[in-house]
């Protein structure tokens, strides 16, 4: 039997071996599967034959005109607070909902949680931490540091006035383990592609997914998914903004640039930092201001990006002593940093932050370790639409001026509104009330109760 193996020495085994192990298990499988040398291990059967899709509505071309004809959507489910993308902002949304005593349902378009802290592979947790030891994110956001904590090479840097750094896939296990514990039904691989919306009242969203385009009901829906896609599809009021588009990656085998040799030879750039796993460095990348909700934009992004950051190793590995570094992966999802922000009821400014103005209805405490060690209170209604009801938004696409985009978009602040919509969002379905007229006293009441710092 093989010896245990660690996970450095099986990260360096896949940097070394990755392409021989694929086609070694590439032919394992094809022979299983081979009809004329052997029965195959594979196990398949017919769900059903001959089958034609049912209530199909395609749509066809009248007039020069592609039209969609009306259908009957069905209800795949039905909830008190659905929670619309797994980020961090959604997951401590649908985390804080349930735990505030509502049936919750959380619905992601990717396959994993974490958004782009796990799948744009964004490591750092700038703004964890304020003012030395201050520290003004709480609350879920704080639970989910601590307990990285405790999962061998999950986190590094948990020290006071530093911004950590975690592993993405601790991350996306932790993820699934809390929204397991915390009872949260989830469906992944969904797509949010509409609001289902009586007058100005949201009454839950749909989805496209392998299963088709289905609906779920909610009494109140949070719009997690960063680009404020379900807002928009629900009528309510955004500023529409272009920001750098990056494309994250990892590399490895920096514990293995021979120092000697690279004496005197130039430093190869965009070597990153570091992360928990020895030897592999995550490296983030500006990109250009482009618009981010342009499917051809985003294409061009992703291709461009990719090409740059394989050359770019190239280069790395053409220096003397770096010939050992490689690319790991580049992050699955592109870096998009800003797109929709909700035009609010209230708003997060810049002249806030500097007056360092408290507001009653304060829901939680956004703060930067970057810089100068800003934080500043938010306000419940910087989460409520102006017009639309039963719906809020939860972080990056949050009310906020553009000067304040970049604190507030931060992770741990994403961790913050998030938990207060989703505590708002589980008040407003035990009350029978609209999001906008929660008892805001109630809020902030159980908010604290879940260890949350409202300032
Ligand atoms: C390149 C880059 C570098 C960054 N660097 C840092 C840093 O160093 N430190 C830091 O703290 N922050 C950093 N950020 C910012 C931070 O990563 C994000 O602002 C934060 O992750 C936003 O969290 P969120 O939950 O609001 O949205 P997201 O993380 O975008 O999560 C949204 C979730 O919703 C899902 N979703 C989207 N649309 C739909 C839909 N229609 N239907 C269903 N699901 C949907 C997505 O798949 C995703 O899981 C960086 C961002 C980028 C892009």
């Amino acid at each position: 039997m093989d010896k245990p193996i660690n996970r450095r020495q099986w990260l360096t085994r896949m940097g070394t071996s990755g392409v021989a192990g694929g086609l070694a298990l590439a032919g394992a499988d094809s022979a299983a599967a081979n009809p004329l040398t052997k029965p195959s291990s594979f196990q398949s059967s017919i769900i059903a034959e001959s089958e034609v899709m049912a209530n199909r509505a395609s749509p066809s071309i009248v007039d020069g005109k592609v039209i969609q004809p009306a259908r009957e959507l069905s209800v795949l489910h039905e909830t008190d607070v659905l929670v619309v993308g797994g980020g961090p902002a959604g997951i401590c949304a649908a985390i804080a909902a349930k735990r505030a005593g509502a049936d919750v349902t959380l619905v992601e378009r990717y396959g994993h949680f974490g958004g782009l802290w796990t799948g744009g592979l964004v490591l750092l947790i700038i703004g964890h931490i304020v003012e030395g030891k201050k520290q003004v994110c709480q609350g879920i956001g704080e639970e989910m540091m601590r307990r990285l904590d405790k999962l061998d090479g999950a986190i590094v840097d948990r020290r006071a006035g530093v911004a950590p750094t975690v592993d993405a896939e601790a991350v996306k296990y932790l993820m699934v383990e809390m929204i397991e514990e915390a009872g949260v039904k989830v469906f992944l691989h969904c797509w949010g592609v509409d609001a289902v919306v009586n007058g100005n009242d949201v009454k839950g969203a749909v989805f496209e997914s392998k299963s088709g385009r289905q609906v779920v009901l909610a009494k109140n829906v949070i719009d997690a998914t960063g680009d404020g896609d379900l807002l928009a599809a629900a009528g309510a009021e955004y500023q529409r903004r272009s920001h750098n588009v990056g494309l994250v990656s990892r590399i490895g085998n920096l514990d293995r640039v021979d120092h000697k040799r690279a004496k005197g030879a130039r430093k190869p750039k965009h070597l990153g930092r570091h992360t928990p796993v020895p030897g592999v460095n995550w490296v983030n990348m500006h990109g250009p201001e482009v618009d981010g909700l342009d499917v051809e934009v985003l294409t061009r992004m992703e291709m461009n990006h990719r090409k740059f950051i394989w050359r770019n190793m190239q280069k790395t590995r053409s220096t003397p002593g770096y010939e050992k570094v490689y690319l790991v992966e580049t992050a699955p999802q592109l870096g998009v940093r800003m797109t929709r922000v909700l035009k609010g009821v209230k708003t997060v400014t810049l002249d806030d932050l500097r007056k360092k103005t408290t507001f009653p209805d304060s829901i939680g405490v956004g703060g930067s370790s970057a810089g100068d060690h800003q934080q500043w209170q938010i306000p419940y209604g910087t989460l409520v639409p102006e017009k639309v009801d039963n719906l809020l938004a939860a972080g990056r696409c949050i009310s906020a001026e553009m000067r304040m985009g970049d604190l507030v978009r931060l992770i741990p602040n994403c961790f913050v509104t998030g938990q207060a919509a989703g505590v708002a969002g589980a008040v407003a379905v035990n009350d029978g009330c609209r999001v906008r007229d929660v008892d805001i006293d109630k809020v902030r009441k159980i908010l604290r109760r879940q260890e949350a710092y409202l300032g």
